[in-house]
């Protein structure tokens, strides 16, 4: 959710000139796939549910223009990251300030000069390509590859959001390693590392409903997002998840609760109102993961909270 593909080679074309598309897209086919809109509005639109990589941005059209359009995809969540190159027939300084101002990374003046388009489009997808893999890399744990605290808790805010606007129930899991120092004592940290690779990747494939979204919490703690789930649908998926742990059949000898590694969850599900905050979802959540360890572990717990 919420990631663009980093390996895109998208481009999208906003030319009101079916001529100037034709043309660039002469120029630019075998560099990416390309899309095109001849106006803002629609452009726009494209580029919010396509998320190009790169947008060459024609200025002199009717309705919005150029720049109108460059600083709407600026403010845009959704729109934000894919740079723009402003395409102009004006040449001089304060056209190209005009464009770096309205947040455009690049500057091309008509008549095209077919290298120089190539070579700076060229130019910047590498660079796309790069912040992208970045912007990944920033959400992800480095030991587990899932997303991390900071993203999660960004996520958290945002569905959270969405759920109170909608009105509908939104869960929270959190997920506890049993008996991981016991673990690591005895089978040592390397293989507490691999321990905890298995599990993450476990929970991640047994949670692939579209939004859900898993995190490292932080040391051997993980946590789920569920949107759309009340109460009955999070303990179905915390007793799942429960039982597909226990089936890795990950040998732990020193656990006092099976011959085998097994979590603990803790969950709550709520339809969020004004005076509800994450904080308390998040502490509702861990107050049935400490319920779930002094029943005795590897069990899931909902909170009946509210
Ligand atoms: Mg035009």
């Amino acid at each position: 959710m919420a990631e663009s593909d980093a390996g895109s080679n998208l481009i999208l074309i906003i030319d009101d000139s079916v001529d100037t598309i034709r043309l660039l897209n002469g120029m630019l086919k075998d560099q990416g796939k390309i899309l095109f809109a001849t106006n803002g509005e629609a452009g726009i639109q494209l580029a919010q549910r396509q998320q190009p990589a790169l947008i060459l941005l024609d200025v002199e059209m009717t309705g919005m223009n150029g720049y109108e359009v460059c600083a709407a995809l600026k403010t845009d969540p959704a729109t934000k990251d894919c740079a723009v190159i402003i395409v102009t027939a004006n040449s001089g300084m304060e056209h190209e300030i005009a464009a770096l101002e309205a947040g455009a990374v690049d500057f091309i003046s008509k008549p095209f000069n077919p290298p120089v388009v190539r070579a700076r489009v060229q130019t910047h997808l590498r660079l796309q390509q790069h912040s992208a893999m970045m912007r990944q890399l920033a959400n992800r744990d480095g030991l587990t590859a899932l997303y991390n605290r900071r993203y999660f808790d960004e996520m958290l805010a945002q569905e959270f959001e969405r759920h109170r606007r909608q009105q509908l129930p939104l869960a929270l899991a959190i997920i506890d390693v049993d008996h991981f120092k016991a673990y690591n004592d005895h089978y040592g940290h390397p293989q507490g590392d691999t321990c905890l690779q298995g599990v993450a990747n476990a929970i991640d494939t047994a949670t692939r409903r579209p939004g859900e979204l898993v995190a490292r919490y932080g040391g051997e703690e993980f946590t789920v997002i569920l949107p759309h789930t009340d109460a009955a649908g999070a303990e179905k998926y915390g007793r799942w998840l429960c039982q597909h742990i226990q089936e890795l059949q990950i040998p732990h000898q020193s656990s006092a609760t099976a011959p085998t590694v097994t979590i603990s969850v803790g969950l709550v599900s709520l339809v969020p109102s004004a005076q509800d905050s994450t904080q308390q979802l998040i502490a509702a959540a861990d107050q049935a993961l400490y319920q779930a360890k002094t029943d005795g572990r590897n069990r899931a717990i909902v909170n009946n909270w509210p």
